[in-house]
C-alpha cells in the first residue's frame, strides 16, 4: 500500500481514539420508539453523534429517519459497501469496569460497543478518510451504511433498502479476521404456555433481555420453605453447578449462576436459564417448565429438541434460550437457533414443536444462511489485504453469528477481531486494543483500495 496512507493513518491515532471514546460514552441500547427515533432516544443520540463526526471528517452524510445513516466517498455509480452498526446490546452482568466510560488501560479501551461494533466501524470510516486524504483515485465509490438495529430486528437495513439501493458487493467490519464467508441460517422461535396448575408453584421468574445473549444469572421465587433449600443444596452438590437458595418473605429465592456469552458461540458457556429449568424440575415443577427442562435444559446443540445437525462448511447447529419469563400466569421464552447451510429450517420448526408438547411455538425471525465462495474476487482481494498488512496466512471461516454481510449479494464479514484475541462481544468487560484497531484501519484502507481503486 502507498506509504502516504500509512503515514496518514498513524497521524489519526489521537483523533480516532478521542472520537471513539465519544461514541462509547453515548450508550445506544435499544429503547422505546419516539418520533424520529425508531429505536429510542439513546440510539438516536448515537446516530446524531456519528453523523456529526463523519461530517466533521469531511464526508457527505445522510440520515434515514433514525434507522440508519450513510456516508459516501466518491461519486461513481458503482459502489462498494461497508456495513457497520451503532446500537449495542445491554450491559449485562459481571463488569469490573464502567461500561460506558471508555477508560483506557494498558492500551485497551473498555466499554460496551468498543468491539461490537463502534470500534471497527469507526476504524473503517478513518480508513475511508485515509484513502481520500492520500488522494488515491477510485473507480468505484465507497458507501458506508451505519445501522441502528443490528442487535435486534434489522429493521434499519429493511428501511434503508426500501429507500436506497444497497450495493451488491462489500464487507461488514463486525466479526473477525481473517474473513467470514459462511454465516449460518438463523431461526428464532417464541414459546408460550400457561403456567402449570399442579406441582411446584413458581411465583416469579424473569430472565434475559435479548434472544442472542446467553444469560449469566437466573433467579426465581417459588413457594416453599427450608426443605427446598436443602433439596437445592443437594442438587448443587450432585451436579457440581452453582445454585443457591434462601428463604425470604416472598418465598424461596433460587439463583443459578451460568457463564454468559453470545448465543452463537456456546462453547465454554453455561446458560443460567437452562440450569434453572433443571433445578425447578428437580424441585417438583410440572407442565411447561418440566417440558423445557427435558427438551432444552443445558444443551446448546438442540439434541433433545430433535434439531441437532451439522455440515463441513458451517459446523454444528447451536441453540440458545435467551429469555424466559413468567407473566400473568403465562410462560414466555425464546429459542435462537443458528443453522448449518445445509439444514432444512422447515424441518427444524416441525421438530421443535413436536418436542415441546403443550407449548405454542411461533417463528419470530428466520434468515437463510449466506455463503460467498472462497475463490471469489471479493474473498481473494480481502484476504490479500489481510495477509499484506499482518504477514499472517488468511483462510476464510464460518460463523453462527449473523452480520450485515448477508444483506449484500456478495458480502463477507471482515474483522476486526484478530485470531489471537479473546472475543468479548456481548460480554462483560468488552474492550478493544487500540494498536489492533489501528492495524485494522490499515487493513481496511488496503482493502478499499483493492476493491474500489
Ligand atoms: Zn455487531
Amino acid at each position: 500500500m502507498n506509504q502516504k496512507v500509512y503515514e496518514l493513518i498513524d497521524s489519526y491515532r489521537d483523533e480516532f481514539t478521542a472520537m471513539l471514546q465519544g461514541w462509547i460514552r453515548t450508550p445506544s441500547v435499544k429503547g422505546d420508539a419516539e418520533s424520529g427515533a425508531p429505536f429510542g432516544r439513546d440510539v438516536r443520540k448515537m446516530l446524531d453523534r456519528a453523523m456529526a463526526d463523519a461530517k466533521s471528517l469531511g464526508f457527505a452524510v445522510r440520515d434515514f429517519d433514525g434507522y440508519a445513516c450513510d456516508i459516501t466517498l466518491g461519486d461513481a455509480e458503482e459502489k462498494i459497501a461497508v456495513l457497520g452498526h451503532l446500537d449495542v446490546v445491554p450491559v449485562g452482568d459481571g463488569w469490573t469496569k464502567l461500561p460506558f466510560d471508555a477508560v483506557i488501560e494498558n492500551g485497551r479501551m473498555y466499554g460496551r460497543g468498543t468491539n461490537d461494533d463502534k470500534g471497527p466501524s469507526l476504524a473503517a470510516l478513518f480508513a475511508m478518510k485515509a484513502v481520500r486524504d492520500a488522494g488515491i483515485p477510485l473507480k468505484k465509490s465507497i458507501r458506508m451504511i451505519l445501522g441502528c438495529d443490528e442487535e435486534s430486528g434489522w429493521e434499519d437495513m429493511e428501511y434503508y433498502g426500501a429507500r436506497e439501493k444497497i450495493p451488491d458487493v462489500g464487507f461488514s467490519p463486525d466479526a473477525s479476521f481473517p474473513l467470514i464467508n459462511t454465516e449460518k441460517g438463523m431461526l428464532v422461535q417464541e414459546l408460550r404456555a400457561p403456567a402449570a396448575a399442579t406441582g411446584l408453584k413458581i411465583l416469579k421468574l424473569s430472565t434475559g433481555d435479548r434472544i442472542n445473549v446467553i444469560p449469566g444469572e437466573c433467579c426465581a421465587v417459588v413457594e416453599g420453605g427450608e426443605e427446598l433449600v436443602r433439596k437445592t443444596e443437594a442438587y448443587a452438590a450432585k451436579t457440581g453447578l452453582p445454585y443457591t437458595a434462601e428463604v425470604t418473605a416472598e418465598g424461596v429465592l433460587l439463583t443459578a449462576l451460568g457463564i454468559p456469552g453470545h448465543s452463537a458461540y456456546p462453547e465454554g458457556r453455561r446458560n443460567a436459564i437452562g440450569m434453572m429449568l433443571l433445578l425447578l424440575r428437580e424441585l417438583g415443577a410440572e407442565g411447561p417448565v418440566a417440558t423445557l427442562a427435558e427438551a432444552v435444559g443445558l444443551e446448546s446443540d438442540g439434541k433433545s429438541l430433535g434439531c441437532a445437525c451439522r455440515d463441513d462448511v458451517s459446523k454444528a447447529l447451536t441453540c440458545n434460550m435467551g429469555i424466559l419469563r413468567l407473566e400473568n400466569g403465562e410462560w414466555y421464552g425464546t429459542l435462537d437457533m443458528r443453522c448449518p447451510v445445509t439444514a432444512d429450517q422447515e424441518k427444524l420448526k416441525k421438530e421443535t414443536a413436536a418436542h415441546l408438547p403443550g407449548i405454542r411455538v411461533t417463528v419470530d425471525t428466520q434468515k437463510p444462511p449466506h455463503h460467498v465462495p472462497a475463490d471469489s474476487e471479493l474473498v481473494t482481494a480481502l484476504l490479500a489485504s489481510y495477509e499484506e498488512e499482518t504477514g499472517l496466512k488468511g483462510e476464510p471461516i464460518s460463523t453462527g453469528g449473523g452480520t450485515y454481510a448477508k444483506v449484500l449479494k456478495q458480502g463477507v464479514a471482515f474483522g476486526a477481531l484478530f485470531p489471537d484475541e479473546e472475543d468479548l462481544a456481548h460480554q462483560a468487560d468488552e474492550y478493544e486494543d487500540i494498536d489492533r484497531l489501528m492495524l485494522a484501519m490499515k487493513i481496511y484502507a488496503n482493502a478499499l483500495i483493492r476493491l474500489a481503486g
